[in-house]
């Protein structure tokens, strides 16, 4: 795309000025989010759009969310008859989903709810990660599931019941893999508080608790996450490059080794927000995720794989890659995600879709969903998009935090009591 070939490019056509290499954070200021219909368009229509707009927000779908530049919109209003304004200026919605709070975390202690108040740094998720596996050291360790092209381990959190560590199925839980999906990191989060700190106090919490081992990883794409935080709110991708290419990235959910050749769920193209790599599971990222999925799966199998995204509100199932296929246990993975989308629902009214990726959402080859299902063999296996349905999209407000882990929680509590 064209205005992520580098800093100083980016800048200079964002802009319209050159400015020096160093990189500055890209201000959104009057950027407008178009949502075009591409039902009647011809199929090359989202290159050509891809090229114009600063980003694709929901890349693959009929109905396309783009952030133009002010410059730009008629441009695009000229290649989409179809479009409606969804959001009048971006720059207003990212001043409310608030500034990033660095908390004190000089005592060392369980971090208390106010975490969910607020987005943080990158180093203070590590930070509540650390302190919250203090807190609970006898039945919770911190690991690591590889290195991400800049060197960033990719973080996470084992907990464990009565059953001791590592005697039970696995339930393995991935947020923010794509950058800009700031909710997901603190979800992930909210569901690793919850289970240790209600441990010794809430039946149903024990014995969720006591049935599984689980793998919680809130930022799986942590130098996509700073990406976003320092310079590019809207960044989706890892931080690859790619010699062919001034552009960079990869998307780590299509990258992954089960069906990543297959054509029509994936970008070929360097400078796409769905470019699938060189080779599969060639990003840094997914050769960790990888190894880890495939050592649960060699021990005691994993029962339930969650993939946390945002937005859009969907429980969807196997399979992205193929929209005719039905996955074998598809009757199950409805009954769960029904019942997942009432318990969600019954918090504070809010509504998710449910049904197979493909057919329900977009197609996509070298998912997370579809290899964890058919290699790793997980009894379940989902992609969740939370909160919103394009209002706010990825800068939800800070006020929308805890509404948003509260009532996710309640479907997991709900998905793990199901999936027994
Ligand atoms: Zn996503």
């Amino acid at each position: 795309m064209r205005f992520f070939l580098a800093g100083s490019l980016l800048l200079s056509n964002v802009l319209g000025t050159a400015v020096p290499r160093a990189e500055q954070k890209v201000d959104y200021t009057g950027f407008k989010v178009l949502r075009l219909s591409l039902a009647k368009a011809s199929h090359d229509i989202e290159a050509q759009i891809e090229k114009v707009a600063a980003h694709i927000l929901n890349p693959g779908k009929t109905t396309l969310d783009v952030v133009v530049s002010p410059e730009s919109v008629d441009t695009v209003k000229a290649l989409v008859p179809e479009s409606i304004i969804i959001n009048e200026d971006l720059g207003v919605t990212l001043a409310e989903e608030g500034e990033l709070v660095s908390p004190d975390f000089s005592a060392s202690a369980v971090p208390s709810e106010t975490w969910f108040t607020a987005y943080h740094p990158y180093a203070d998720h590590l930070t509540f990660l650390s302190d919250l596996q203090g807190g609970f050291a006898s039945q919770s360790e911190i690991f690591t599931a590889g290195t991400s092209v800049q060197g960033r381990a990719l973080t996470g959190i084992h907990i464990w019941g009565s059953g001791g560590k590592g005697s039970k199925p696995a339930i393995l839980i991935h947020g923010t893999v794509h950058a800009r999906e700031w909710i997901t990191t603190m979800t992930a989060e909210y569901f690793a508080w919850q289970l240790l700190t209600k441990y010794a106090s809430d039946t149903t919490v024990k014995s969720l608790v006591d049935k599984y081992d689980y793998y919680i990883i809130p930022a799986v794409n942590p130098d996509g996450f700073v990406y976003s935080q320092i310079t590019d709110r809207l960044w989706r991708k890892n931080r690859q490059t790619v010699s062919s290419s001034t552009c960079v990235g990869r998307d780590i959910n299509r990258n992954w080794p089960f069906k990543w050749e297959v054509t029509g769920g994936a970008s070929t193209n360097p400078c796409s927000e769905t470019y699938k790599g060189l080779a599969a599971g060639d990003a840094p990222e997914n050769k960790g995720l990888v190894a880890q999925v495939n050592s649960l799966r060699d021990g005691k199998g994993i029962r339930l794989y969650l993939d946390i995204h945002s937005y859009g509100q969907y429980i969807l199932w196997p399979y992205g890659y193929d929209c005719s296929l039905v996955v074998h246990n598809s009757a199950q993975l409805r009954s769960i995600a029904t019942s997942a989308a009432a318990a969600i629902k019954a918090v504070s009214g809010t509504s998710y879709t449910i049904g197979p990726s493909c057919s329900t959402l977009y197609a996509t080859t070298g998912s997370s969903v579809d290899y964890v299902d058919s290699a790793g063999n997980a009894t379940y296996s989902y992609t969740w998009e939370l909160r919103d349905t394009g209002d706010y999209g990825f800068q939800l407000p800070a006020s929308q935090i805890q509404p948003t882990v509260r009532e996710t929680w309640q479907g997991l509590v709900s998905t793990l009591t199901n999936a027994g």
